[in-house]
């Protein structure tokens, strides 16, 4: 396991230490397959030991469903960011959902295409500054941010969240929606699906501290935390 190449600040490194805190709690290390696309998201296997696989971008679910197929005892899940979840691979996730796949896929939306260098994704933000909408995203330019967990839940999934990790309470929710979506998986339920914000504080032009506040705002405004579909199972 190597020591994290991730930037200071950087949502990654938060999300992953929770997921080891589960998967390690839970004893599913053994089981666990992960499957990664492009962007920042793609090292997780230098930071896990069990097997992760590479997908070609934006196609991480179509590859998931696919080792879950013909491994059904695996937990597999994809992990993404927005940029390859949403705006490379958003077709791979809605099939999936409609096939009733049985995988997790959580995506962590810092609503920028940090791999590539910081441009606009598809939930960047109105009004955001990335490094192709250089005086905010604008609506009547590039269209509205798309709602990841809300259109997820549109579809025949049996689980879609939204968390932020911007405060410990929400991390606390988190962490909950994180075990929820493995459960279900476990219980062979169909997709669930997690979608977490989080910060990119070189690409949001910010500190890490700014970028936290600039998330809780985008939280109130923009991108409510909650359940979309399904419910949190009862402990
Ligand atoms: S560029 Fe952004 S997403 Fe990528 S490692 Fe740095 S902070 Fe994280």
């Amino acid at each position: 396991m190597s020591e994290s190449e991730y930037c200071p600040g950087c949502s990654h490194s938060h999300l992953q230490g929770l997921l080891r805190e589960i998967f390690q709690e839970r004893g599913l290390t053994e089981r666990l397959m992960g499957v990664v696309g492009a962007g920042c998201s793609q090292d997780l296997g230098k930071y896990f030991d069990f097997p992760v696989i590479k997908a070609p971008p934006g196609l991480a679910p179509a590859v998931a469903a696919g080792i879950k197929r013909t491994t059904p005892d695996r937990l597999v899940f994809t992990y993404q960011g927005d940029g390859d979840l949403g705006s490379r691979g958003l077709d791979a996730l809605i099939h999936a959902a409609l096939r009733g796949d049985s995988i997790t896929v959580l995506c962590l939306n810092n609503q920028v295409m940090a791999g590539s260098g910081g441009q606009m994704s598809i939930t960047t933000r109105t009004g955001q500054v990335t490094t192709s909408t250089r005086l905010g995203r604008s609506t009547a330019r590039a269209g509205s941010p798309l709602k990841l967990a809300e259109m997820v839940a549109r579809l025949p999934v049996a689980f879609s969240q939204r968390v932020s990790l911007h405060e410990s309470d929400f991390v606390k929710r988190a962490r909950l929606a994180l075990r929820d979506a493995f459960d279900y998986q476990e219980n062979g339920q169909g997709l669930s699906f997690v979608e977490v914000l989080g910060i990119c504080p070189p690409y949001w032009h910010q500190s890490p501290e700014e970028a936290q506040q600039s998330l809780k705002q985008s939280l109130v405004r923009h991108n409510p935390a909650g359940i979309f579909k399904g419910v949190t199972m009862i402990r």
